[in-house]
């Protein structure tokens, strides 16, 4: 349930229904708006007996009841689109961002030559993980702490935002320290230790859809994050489990359109897990954009027949600049820039 207040309700109005909220054994959550200021009342206890009597204050314009079994992350909660600060580059609203780099770190040289080659194509933000949550214990498993080296080495030289991705939550303290951006994978979608971890951070956090996480369970993951008090989320499709194996995944646009509609938070598309293939990543960025997505997260190597990891979805730096000019188009079509 959320309370709106009047137009102009003086500080201690607003505070005077906090207080009640809290009184009557419930969590208030303020969001400020240009205009109103809206009180997420949350908790598990049945609201429907004080609906009525929050209705019939004074200093109260109405009562919503959020019947989507996410809140914090709800648009009745916050009309406004939320727009993320990594480190100054910003993600949501009016803008396209556009998160590139290698699936894995692999050595100094590799992660400095792909995010010199990142940012000759206008790239600001790179993703490269240094921790791996593979599929078979006999991959390989990230460079760990000298990776997350290495990304520092690469902000140092080329001013260039870090994102990579945690995996245990024993680690949060040394990702903070190095990453401007937290990726949470599909594999820990539903890891909620994990993500409670990176909520009480407060920084930045990518989280991806699980492969078989319906909508409603992945904003509900994000709920996670946003009620530990970090208000810094980013919702990235990457494609579920579908019949189809012509495709690595299935890349649900659908998902990305109805996010848009459902909540406040920036969303990403991922067509590089999403398809899998090389050959879609410019096709299916375009439509990304296109279905209203905040950004992208896409992998690029300048060597991909060498990565350890994910080379044939990868796309080359030639291609990525393409895809930049590209996206470039449908941004401006979107009235957004990049
Ligand atoms: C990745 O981003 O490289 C990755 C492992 O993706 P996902 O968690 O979506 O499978
Ligand atoms: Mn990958």
């Amino acid at each position: 349930m959320i309370i709106v207040m009047k137009q102009g309700a003086a500080e201690e109005e607003i505070q005077g229904v906090v207080a009640l909220v809290e009184k009557l054994g419930f969590t208030p959550h303020l969001s400020r708006g240009e205009e109103r200021t809206i009180i997420g009342v949350i908790g598990a206890k049945d609201k429907s007996t004080v609906q009525q009597m929050f209705a019939s204050l004074d200093t109260v314009e109405s009562v919503i009841p959020i019947l989507k079994p996410f809140k914090l992350a709800s648009v009745e909660m916050h009309r406004a689109p939320t727009v993320v600060d990594v480190d100054g580059e910003k993600i949501g609203g009016e803008i396209i961002s556009i998160i590139a780099g290698p699936c894995s770190v692999e050595s100094e040289e590799q992660i400095l030559r792909i995010a010199r080659g990142i940012r000759a194509c206008g790239g600001r933000l790179l993703r490269g993980g240094a921790y791996k949550p593979r599929t078979s214990p006999y991959a390989f498993q990230g460079l760990e702490e000298e990776g997350l080296r290495f990304l520092k080495q690469a902000k140092e030289e080329t001013g260039i935002k870090i994102v990579t991705e945690i995996v245990a939550v024993g680690d949060t303290d040394l990702l903070i320290e190095y990453a401007d951006m937290i990726q949470i994978g599909a594999r820990n979608c539903h890891n909620y230790a994990l993500i409670k971890a990176v909520g009480q951070t407060g920084k930045p956090v990518l989280l991806k859809r699980g492969m078989a996480t319906t909508v409603k369970e992945f904003i509900q993951a994000a709920e996670y994050i946003l009620s530990e008090g970090n208000p810094n989320v980013v919702l990235c499709e990457r494609g579920i489990r579908t019949f189809e194996d012509s495709t690595r995944n299935t890349l649900d646009l659908n998902s990305v359109a109805l996010m848009k509609r459902w909540t406040h938070l920036p969303v990403l598309v991922d067509p590089s897990h999403g398809t899998g293939l090389r050959e879609l990543v410019i096709p299916m960025s375009r439509a990304g954009i296109a279905a209203g997505a905040d950004g992208l997260l896409i992998e690029v190597h300048d060597r991909p027949e060498e990565a350890f990891s994910d080379g044939p979805q990868s796309l080359k730096l030639p291609d990525f600049a393409e895809c930049m000019r590209e996206i470039a188009k449908i941004a401006a079509a979107m009235g957004k820039t990049m």
